[in-house]
């Protein structure tokens, strides 16, 4: 019998929203947390005070997830900090102005996909290289932040987002088959619409009456209820589930 994954989780961008969410509903499920953040310091601080005040270790991790050298650096803390990996949240993400495709410019479209995509596939081969049982780790689980979007297009509005989401999905996918036999589970969650500062730049809740009346809940979601589908793909009662991802959209 091998030993069970270390419980000690890096949740990216989780200085507020649905990452924060996470922090602590994982933090409440017994894992410790690394709690990325990009710029927001003060808030990353707050979460791994709400983290430990839940009884569980935190830590504060700085890390742009488009610069590689950053995220390896954060890996390697997390690692001194509070030990060995087991599982991994891939959160951080952007959204830019709504906008056509005729009106993106190159800079805006790489920069989106490096943060949302290059920046999820780089976290995943640190966790792979840290987890996986092919390079002595202990197991682990990953769950990628996709969107409703990917499925929906989002024409007129952000469609290099939701491109970018389609290809967090087939992260999710290809990868989960590629590492099941070492340990490692990888699973996403589709969210719909959920009132976090996400939407601040594309405008999206200053609509927010024509999205609530597309949306068959006729609500906006929470980012617990998102945080409460990520702990059940990180927890054992989802340990017969790989390459699955789960809309959490109120049924839109
Ligand atoms: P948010 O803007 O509140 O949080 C995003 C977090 O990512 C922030 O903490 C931000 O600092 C961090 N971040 C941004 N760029 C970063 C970078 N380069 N390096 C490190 N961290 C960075 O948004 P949210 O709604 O909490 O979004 C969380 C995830 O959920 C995102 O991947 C988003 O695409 C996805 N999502 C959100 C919604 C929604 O309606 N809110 C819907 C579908 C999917």
């Amino acid at each position: 019998m091998t030993d069970s994954p270390p419980r000690v989780l890096l949740i990216t961008g989780a200085s507020r929203g649905i990452g924060a969410a996470c922090a602590l509903r994982a933090a409440q499920a017994g894992w410790d947390v690394g709690v990325n953040f990009h710029r927001d310091e003060a808030s990353a601080e707050q979460v791994a005070a709400q983290v430990r005040a839940l009884g569980r270790r935190a830590c504060a991790l700085r890390a742009d997830v488009a610069r590689e050298g950053e995220i390896e650096a954060m890996f390697q803390r997390l690692d001194a900090e509070l030990g060995p990996l087991g599982g991994l949240v891939n959160n951080a993400g952007i959204v830019d102005v709504a906008a056509r495709v005729d009106e993106m410019s190159a800079a805006r479209i790489a920069r989106l996909f490096n943060v949302n995509v290059v920046g999820a596939f780089v976290c995943a081969r640190e966790a792979v290289r840290r987890m996986s049982t092919r390079h002595g780790g202990r197991g682990g689980v990953i769950v990628n932040l996709s969107s409703a979007a990917a499925r929906l297009g989002s024409p007129g509005i952000y469609v290099d987002y939701a491109a970018s989401k389609a290809a967090i999905d087939n992260l999710t996918l290809g990868l989960a088959r590629e590492v099941a036999d070492e340990g490692i589970r990888v699973n996403g969650v589709r969210p719909g619409i959920i009132a976090t500062d996400i939407h601040a730049a594309s405008g999206m809740l200053q609509r927010a009456q024509a999205a609530v009346d597309a949306i068959p809940m006729k609500r906006l979601g929470t980012a617990d209820e998102v945080a409460q589908a990520v702990a059940f793909l990180l927890s054992d009662a989802a340990g017969y589930m790989t390459g699955a991802t789960l809309d959490v959209t109120g049924g839109r």
